[in-house]
């Protein structure tokens, strides 16, 4: 189906007051912005429009409990400089899973697509040469004017974008949870949706204090190793690659996390997607089997983990240089994306750029 989407083009591009191979992550935004609302039951109002402040009522329901939910996508361009948008089916099946425990509607895959595409489109100036990236931000709030809590009857659906460098991402410092936890079974863990981010800024603020760049959450009774930040963790132990299962519905299902599951299993590598418990990581740093500890996100692609604290022990992991099989993964996923590797996988979904749209 084809949607009416209604564009009203800025006058006033801010792209020359950039240097979008350059551009910190979330500082810096795309001139236009694609907005949709929800009311009577159905999805209405498509438009494009500059990107710039929207008016909320201070009654806003959003604002109160927190109905929210969203994606966070990025878009490479191919040698002639056409937008290429990253597993665009993930990421809106990821939205509206989220949606959905969030009481939220199901956004149109469809419209999804045709949104994202004529956006993209329109700013495709705004890519950045690789290894850069536009970072695309889809989100859906709950709109109406009420402060009772029940699900909201109206919505917005918002997707903005923005250049994002890829900055060497220096090693990171995790702590191990032991007081707070992100999620537990029957929650919200898997939804990409406020809250869940809300949750993590007291404990976070404490363990930079501390020096630590994450926290490395755990399961309720801290046993089982979740996530961290807004990445899945890999172990590398005696040449084997692990990753905490999904299975609970505590852990946020990457998109990064299932690539690199792909791309090793295609390279022979043996993967266990299956409950990690501490004490195993624990055990193998003392054998000296701790090759690798790593998270998997769309915004660092792979962020090198140093130095594990779990307790009183601070495990120190192996340099960066020697780490194939992390190195491989990012390095064949920037590859893909950058058009410099086969698409074998059907991730990368092309964009025409309508100069005239
Ligand atoms: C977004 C996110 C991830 C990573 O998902 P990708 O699709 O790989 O970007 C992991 N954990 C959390 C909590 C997240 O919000």
């Amino acid at each position: 189906m084809k949607y009416e989407i209604e564009i009203n083009k800025t006058e006033n591009s801010k792209l020359k007051d950039f240097d979008i191979n350059n551009a910190s992550f979330g500082k810096v935004y795309s001139d236009h912005m694609f907005c949709a609302e929800y009311a009577d039951g159905e999805w209405k109002n498509f438009s494009i429009q500059p990107f710039g402040p929207i008016t909320l009522t201070p009654a806003n329901l959003t604002l109160h409990y927190g109905q929210s939910v969203f994606e966070g996508m990025k878009a490479s361009k191919d040698s002639e400089g056409n937008p290429m948008l990253f597993r665009l089916d993930r990421h809106i099946s990821r939205l509206n899973r989220s949606a959905e425990r969030m009481g939220m509607p199901s956004f149109p895959a469809d419209l999804f697509n045709q949104a994202l595409e004529l956006l993209v489109s329109i700013d495709y100036k705004w890519i950045p040469e690789a290894p850069s990236a536009l970072y695309i931000r889809p989100f859906m709030f709950a709109a109406d004017e009420f402060i009772g809590v029940r699900s909201s009857d109206t919505f917005k659906f918002i997707i903005f974008t923005g250049p994002v460098s890829n900055y060497y991402t220096k090693p990171v410092k995790l702590l191990t949870a032991q007081k707070y936890i992100r999620a537990a079974k029957g929650g919200v863990g898997y939804a990409k949706t406020a809250g869940n981010y809300a949750a993590t800024l007291y404990p976070m603020n404490i363990a930079s204090k501390m020096g630590y760049d994450q926290i490395m959450w755990m399961s309720a009774d801290f046993e089982y190793v979740q996530e961290c930040g807004t990445m899945n963790l890999f172990f590398v132990i005696d040449g084997r690659v692990v990753t905490p299962t999904t299975i609970d519905g505590t852990i946020l299902e990457g998109i990064t996390r299932d690539s690199f599951i792909t791309l090793l299993k295609e390279k022979g590598i043996r993967v266990e997607e299956r409950h990690v418990n501490i004490k195993e990581i624990v055990e193998a740093h003392e054998n000296g089997t701790l090759e690798d500890v790593f998270g998997a996100g769309t915004a660092a692609v792979v962020a090198p983990v140093s130095e594990l604290t779990y307790r009183d022990k601070v495990m120190k992991l192996p340099p960066i240089e020697g780490r194939e099989i992390s190195k491989f993964l990012k390095e064949e996923l920037s590859n893909i994306r950058s058009g410099a590797t086969e698409d074998r996988f059907n991730w990368i979904h092309k964009v025409k750029i309508h100069e005239t749209a």
